[in-house]
């Protein structure tokens, strides 16, 4: 079983992702935590250079490859060799970013941005999506706060309101359009409220 999880910054994906895992591994399934960019040593490397200032003359459609490139390796290194040894992949991001912050916010073509997924992904499609809600202002501030904390930002969290409004609108758009694969958590409540509502998704795909 394959599990995607995407939001804005600050949502609180991280958080809830080390909650389910725990709560999977309880019951005895073999569980294997992931992220993006990244995931494997060769897309670590690749993001190590997507998230720094390395990348700053990057166009945006270098951009794009990279993060495809970086996508593909770790299908294939990974998320893949998972799935067929019968293990639950959680994956802190999956394509939904780059058709969201490549695509929307990069201003890229959707063919572009599909192009790309179709080759990086080669048919590995998450079971479930679950798509962190939470409004602009109220995830700033929580990456704020953590960057308060003592995180540091990478360069994609410097940005402004707008562009993380448009983000959340273009998360909503694919939820809209993939009602199959994709649930809404409205991440904008208590943990432990997220908690519940990302179980209750969860269930029933593991009960199938
Ligand atoms: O999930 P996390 O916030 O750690 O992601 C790292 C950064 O990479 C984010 O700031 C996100 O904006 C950026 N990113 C991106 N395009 C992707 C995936 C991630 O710009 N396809």
């Amino acid at each position: 079983m394959f599990i995607s999880f995407e939001g804005g910054e600050g949502a609180g994906k991280s958080t809830q992702i080390r909650i389910l895992a725990d709560s999977l591994r309880a019951r005895g399934l073999d569980v294997v935590v992931t992220r993006e960019p990244g995931g494997s040593p060769g897309a670590e490397a690749v993001r190590h250079v997507l998230l720094s200032g390395a990348a700053e003359p990057f166009g945006v459609r270098m951009e794009a490859m990279l993060f495809a490139a970086a996508r593909n390796d770790h299908v294939e290194e990974v998320i893949r060799p998972a799935l067929e040894k019968g293990s639950v992949v959680l994956c802190d991001r999956f394509l939904d970013s780059s058709r969201v912050y490549q695509g929307t916010t990069g201003n890229l073509e959707p063919d572009f941005i599909e192009t790309l997924q179709r080759i990086a992904i080669d048919g590995t499609m998450p079971d479930m999506t679950l798509i962190f809600d939470i409004s602009a202002a109220a995830g700033l501030a929580r990456a704020r706060k953590r960057a308060d904390e003592g995180a540091t930002p990478d360069r994609f969290e410097k940005e402004e309101l707008e562009t993380h409004e448009k983000r959340r609108e273009a998360y909503l758009d694919i939820a809209l359009n993939e009602p199959r694969r994709c649930r809404i958590v409205n991440a904008d409540q208590s943990q432990e409220r997220v908690t519940e509502d990302v179980f209750s998704f969860v269930e029933p795909l593991l009960s199938k």
